[in-house]
């Protein structure tokens, strides 16, 4: 469900029409309706209702500004992964009592910044950073609240990449150690062990994996009781999918699914949704430059580019696209979307069915708003593209375009002797 829409052929979104977006501001961009983005979290968060939780909305996935403003002002929490992560909830106000730190390469500067902040807890994933937690709060003369993120060795199926609860996987402590690691946690004075937190894997379309890892953390929350560890939340990560191509179940049937096992523990429950609400609420926006045409492919080449989005490349990602103007409909075509920039991995789309566009006509790159403008970057020297919010018939620029000089900014030209 979302609020990109034809009307009369023409591609909106919500009350905007995507071309005039594409008039005053140029290609490529990307556009998020706030409509989607609110519909989104407030479906989520109510999944959950009647229960006593805590949505912490996985900011990476989308990390503007203004978006952290638009969830915070709607009781959402945030999961960090990095002291800027940090800093950008400050910045908008949220409060720190919902932050959760996530991630495993925590320094020093990033505990400490987080332990000043006053965050909910840090979810830690290994031995040595629960000492170097300990160390980091004893230095501030704090008590760091903390959960440990368990490892509960389950495959959900997804592509390598976004799979974090394998075993293998960098992720959290395993399921076999989880036990002595909590005890030799509560050794250690300046920790104060508040929870248990995992996270399996992202664009999970199924609803058995959540399943498994719920009755796996059932078990382990039931044993730390009886060796008399008492936890307060239970923090269940994120990663429930949206349809790119697959059909996910809806929130209300996750939160279901989640909860039967672990309802009763009476514990706080935190979820860390990234994706689901933010993936469907935004477009990338580019223009067709060329139709080339070889003796054995098609390209459509256009002016956004996988410095703008890398999912293709990154996940082999599926995304829909969509021509804004559905009146000048080709015939169908078989075409690479590909993008400018010197990569054989510069592409949108592979051997994509589709009505052939011409030279200047708009695309659509559907289901953008999660991990895409997040991961751009100024590779080839192209500048980062502007986020546009949509809200009924505004339109705010929550993030200029960059020029030449925001590319050079920080550089220095040093003079070298040639020989
Ligand atoms: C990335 C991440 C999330 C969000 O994942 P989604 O698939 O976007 O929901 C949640 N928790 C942690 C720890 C993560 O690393």
């Amino acid at each position: 469900m979302n609020y990109f829409e034809y009307k009369d052929d023409q591609l909106y979104a919500e009350d905007v029409s995507i071309a005039d977006l594409a008039r005053r501001f140029g290609t490529p961009f990307y556009a998020y309706s706030a409509r989607t983005l609110k519909r989104h979290f407030r479906v989520f968060d109510e999944a959950f209702a009647g229960t006593d939780h805590l949505v912490c909305f996985a900011m990476k996935a989308l990390s503007n500004l203004s978006i952290l403003k638009l969830f915070a002002s709607m009781g959402s929490g945030f999961d960090i992964v990095s002291v800027g992560e940090l800093m950008r909830c400050l910045r908008v106000g949220a409060d720190p009592a919902k932050i959760v730190f996530s991630g495993v390469g925590k320094t020093d500067e990033e505990i400490a910044a987080a332990l000043e902040a006053g965050i909910l807890m840090i979810n830690a994933e290994s031995r040595p950073e629960l000492d170097r937690i300990n160390q980091v709060a004893g230095r501030m003369k704090r008590r760091a609240p903390v959960s440990l993120r368990v490892n509960p060795d389950l495959d959900p199926g997804t592509h390598p990449h976004i799979s974090t609860g394998h075993r293998d996987s960098k992720f959290g402590v395993p399921l076999s150690q989880v036990h002595e690691y909590y005890a030799a946690a509560r050794g250690l004075p300046n920790l104060e062990l508040v929870g248990l937190s995992t996270h399996i894997g992202s664009q999970i379309t199924d609803t058995m994996p959540f399943n498994e890892v719920a009755e796996k953390v059932r078990a382990i929350v039931s044993e730390l009781r009886a060796n008399g560890i008492a936890l307060k939340y239970l923090d269940l990560g994120g990663g429930l999918g949206i349809p790119y191509q697959e059909e996910p179940p809806p929130p209300a049937e996750y939160a279901k699914v989640l909860l039967k096992p672990i309802r009763d523990l009476g514990l706080r429950i935190i979820t860390e949704p990234g994706r689901v609400i933010v993936g469907n609420a935004g477009v990338f926006v580019t223009r067709v430059v060329y139709v080339k045409e070889t003796d054995v492919k098609r390209f459509i080449v256009v002016d956004g580019a996988m410095n703008d989005l890398i999912r293709p490349v990154l996940y082999e990602a599926y995304h829909e696209i969509r021509l804004v103007d559905r009146r000048s409909v080709g015939k169908r075509v078989v075409a690479d979307v590909v993008g400018p920039v010197c990569e054989s991995g510069d592409f949108l789309a592979r051997e994509r069915e589709m009505p052939e566009p011409k030279a200047g006509d708009l695309l659509a790159v559907m289901s953008a708003g999660a991990y895409g403008f997040v991961m751009s970057s100024n590779y080839n020297s192209r500048p980062r593209v502007p986020e546009l919010l949509i809200d009924d018939a505004d339109v705010h620029v929550i993030r200029e375009r960059e020029n030449f000089e925001d590319i050079i900014r920080g550089e220095k030209i040093v003079e070298l002797k040639a020989r």
